[in-house]
């Protein structure tokens, strides 16, 4: 446990309580969008004795009309795979989790962006690996900075890359370096472990193939999540890979919680079944862009001209950086104080070795216009005196 820090998120979803606060912080999923209604005549039906079934054990690997739905999604968007190349897990994380224990030794190394997401940092901490941060831009990871990395790192085991809207920065990965990026893998015998729970919230711009389906040798473990398309108290996500890895997976699945729940899983495949969720995920697109524009409209207006953000075409986050000798984490004692009370979540958590102070993640997710617009407006106020300075 030495090696396992407390999320820095988490304590900040503490503060979450006080109504006042305006908070950027969560990246939870707008809850209004949760399919209530819909679901809730599913488990109603699911709940009566003719679908006892539903409440008892099932296969490991998951229920097979999910696997089978699943595959079909994923084929429709161009990663072509059958049910059986599906394991079901309890969320994006459970695959990270499993990921990391399949393929890490103390002292093996990760590569990862550079920032990359807090919760694959917590999630792979015991297995105690090195890790070996790659530079980003506005096109995700940077190849020829991979390519150096890789050189430095022979012995690197795994590669952790969110290549469509990153958490904690937004950006998405181009299609040249995704390809460069598998050359890489190859040349390398690395472990992919793509992570893409974002992938579905696209607000403009062309979808860009998966990893997965880039995949020549069967190095990528794709691995996705109903969390922000469906909802993440569901607690279901998917891991696809070649066969002998994914058998593997099945296994640490079996021995770390059996299965995912049967009712769930049950009422998540019916949901499938029923409803057509591409219109659902569009609907959700429609709230999620507008809050996006309204969020870099507003940081254009009230941010200094030293404060850059990265202008995500997806996903929800956005990512300040801030003159080098800003400190995030000691400003936020600022924007806390009763006249301000505004949250974000300071960029030093997401850097896995040489912690950069002068970033902030912010979500636009979830906050009501007005009070978007309000908290952009009282957090800029306070940058530009502290700028003043
Ligand atoms: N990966 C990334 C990049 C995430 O942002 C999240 C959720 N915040 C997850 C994985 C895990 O989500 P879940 O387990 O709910 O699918």
């Amino acid at each position: 446990m030495s090696g396992i820090r407390p999320s820095a998120i988490r304590e900040l979803l503490r503060l979450g309580d006080d109504p006042d606060l305006i908070s950027f912080g969560g990246g939870y999923p707008d809850p209004a969008l949760f399919p209530m209604n819909e679901l809730s005549e599913i488990f109603h039906e699911l709940l009566t004795t003719a679908n006892a079934r539903t409440l008892q054990y099932t296969e490991s690997r998951g229920l097979p009309e999910l696997r089978a739905r699943i595959a079909d999604r994923l084929t429709r968007g161009g990663t072509t795979c059958g049910a059986d190349d599906v394991l079901v897990i309890q969320g994006g994380q459970q695959g990270l989790d499993l990921t990391a224990k399949l393929v890490l030794n103390a002292g093996d190394t990760v590569v990862t962006e550079n920032p990359t997401f807090l919760g694959a940092l917590i999630a792979f901490a015991p297995y105690e690996p090195r890790y070996a941060p790659v530079r980003i831009d506005e096109d995700g990871m940077d190849m020829d900075h991979l390519e150096e990395t890789l050189a430095r790192h022979p012995g690197a085991r795994l590669l952790y890359t969110v290549p469509d809207f990153q958490n904690p920065t937004g950006v998405t990965l181009s299609l040249d370096r995704r390809r460069r990026l598998i050359e890489l893998a190859n040349r390398h015998e690395l472990l992919v472990l793509e992570d893409t729970p974002y992938r579905d919230l696209r607000y403009e711009g062309t979808h860009i193939p998966t990893l997965k389906s880039l995949d020549t040798e069967g190095r990528v473990v794709h691995v996705g999540s109903f969390s922000k398309i469906l909802a993440p108290g569901v607690r279901l996500g998917w891991a696809v890979a070649a066969p002998d890895v994914l058998e593997k997976l099945g296994l640490l699945k079996l021995a770390a919680d059996t299965q995912s729940s049967t009712l769930n899983m049950a009422a998540t495949a019916t949901y499938l079944g029923q409803y057509d969720i591409d219109s659902h995920i569009a609907d959700a697109c429609a709230v999620y862009r507008h809050k996006r524009d309204l969020a870099l409209k507003t940081l254009d207006e009230v941010m200094p001209p030293e404060v850059r953000f990265t202008r995500p075409d997806g996903g929800l986050f956005t990512w300040l950086t801030f003159p080098d000798t800003f400190d995030t984490a000691d400003f936020m004692r600022q924007t806390l104080l009763p006249h301000a009370k505004v949250a974000y979540v300071p960029g030093t958590t997401f850097f896995p070795t040489q912690q950069e102070p002068n970033h902030a993640r912010l979500s636009f997710s979830g906050i009501a216009d007005e009070r978007l617009v309000d908290g952009l407006h009282r957090m800029g106020d306070l940058v530009r005196r502290e700028l003043a300075h």
